[in-house]
């Protein structure tokens, strides 16, 4: 293959592949809170929303969401990951922002119904249909500076997703972070935009200085989580993670891998653990990143402040993260029986 043609082919791939979150599904849902209560949602195209430009979101950061998956099966269905568990967390969120929260009911009907109305644009496995529920404060006061917003809106998007990682499987470099926080102590457990902002300045210095894919959070020593990912220690046996508080998220990919780690042989420690801890154990364990997105990803190199570079195991994805990501993704995608609850037909 001549070099203009491999550039050709090159281009229709990645034209075919798209970066993850650059396509938005065609179809949204949305519903307004007014006048203490939610309006029926309806379903609209995927377009711009007017909004005005005092809603109390863009001033004040009202503003959470959430991120879940929605899998084409063998046999042709719909099937939405743990969709219960995400609804209970924009929930949590929307209360611990104290912004109206919306209703469960509604809102599975509004991820229901956008799923069913664009299912033709959910890609086959390994692709998926993320989901994106977001909530907004609105209203057109710019004076709500210690004020909770008094109008919201909730809005669901699709968007057909291929790969996370833009490097796919390889192992990943992570920067140990020991000085900033990623966010506030208190808001860490709810997935707010404000904590994405608030991890930037940490996360781009370090890309800048040690060209890491991730950072690892770990204020005052203790290992707490990447930027929008948990972090888990795995090994022949066992795997550690931090035990559940309110400064990080509590990832339900974390949750569902902790439940099924049993049947897989492992016996799952949860406790706050510190760098050092973690240094030990990677010297001949595994290490990996777990979220919606990217499922499982395993950690090759973990880098400290100065430089100091210290290989995860063999520097490559792990056995043990291969197994543990695998057996969730058989369940993803229908291969295998789940625990009751964790899988919505549409
Ligand atoms: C969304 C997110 C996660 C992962 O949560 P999942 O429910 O597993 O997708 C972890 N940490 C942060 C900060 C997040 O925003």
């Amino acid at each position: 293959m001549n070099a203009q043609a491999m550039q050709t082919r090159t281009a229709a791939e990645s034209a075919a592949r798209p970066a993850f979150g650059t396509v938005l599904a065609g179809t949204m849902a949305v519903a307004n809170y007014r006048d203490g209560k939610w309006s029926t949602h309806e379903l609209q195209k995927t377009a711009p929303i007017v909004i005005s430009p005092g809603a109390h979101a863009l001033h004040y950061g009202s503003t959470c969401f959430e991120g879940f998956k929605a899998y084409r099966w063998a046999d042709g269905s719909i099937n939405i990951f743990r969709m219960d568990k995400h609804i209970a967390r924009m929930r949590q969120s929307a209360r611990g922002l104290v912004m109206p929260e919306p209703d469960a009911a509604q809102l599975a009907a509004m991820v229901t119904a956008v799923v069913d109305r664009v299912r033709g644009e959910v890609p086959e496995a390994p692709g998926a249909l993320y989901l994106r529920p977001m909530l907004i404060g609105t209203g057109s006061s710019i004076g709500g500076a210690s004020m909770p917003p008094s109008e919201a809106m909730l809005i669901v998007l699709a968007s057909p997703v291929w790969d996370y990682f833009s490097s796919g499987s390889k192992p990943l470099r992570v920067y140990v972070e020991e000085q900033s926080m990623r966010c506030a102590p208190h808001l860490g457990m709810i997935k707010t935009g404000g904590n994405y902002a608030a991890a930037m300045g940490a996360t781009m210095a370090a890309r800048k200085k040690h060209q890491v894919d991730q950072v690892l959070f770990c204020p005052g020593g203790e290992v707490q989580e990447a930027a929008a990912a948990n972090f888990l220690l795995i090994r022949d046996g066992r795997i550690l993670t931090r035990s559940l508080d309110s400064t990080f998220l509590h990832g339900v990919t974390r949750d569902s891998l902790l439940a099924i780690a049993p049947d897989l042989g492992f016996k799952v420690e949860e406790r706050i653990f510190k760098v050092d801890e973690m240094l030990d154990w990677v010297t001949d364990g595994e290490a990996a990143l777990s979220g919606t997105a990217a499922v499982l990803a395993g950690v090759g190199t973990l880098i400290r402040a100065g430089g100091r570079e210290h290989k995860v195991g063999t520097g490559e994805v792990g056995p043990h993260t291969r197994r543990l990501r695998m057996a969730l993704v058989s369940m993803q995608r229908g291969e295998v029986p789940t625990p009751a609850g964790w899988t919505t037909r549409v």
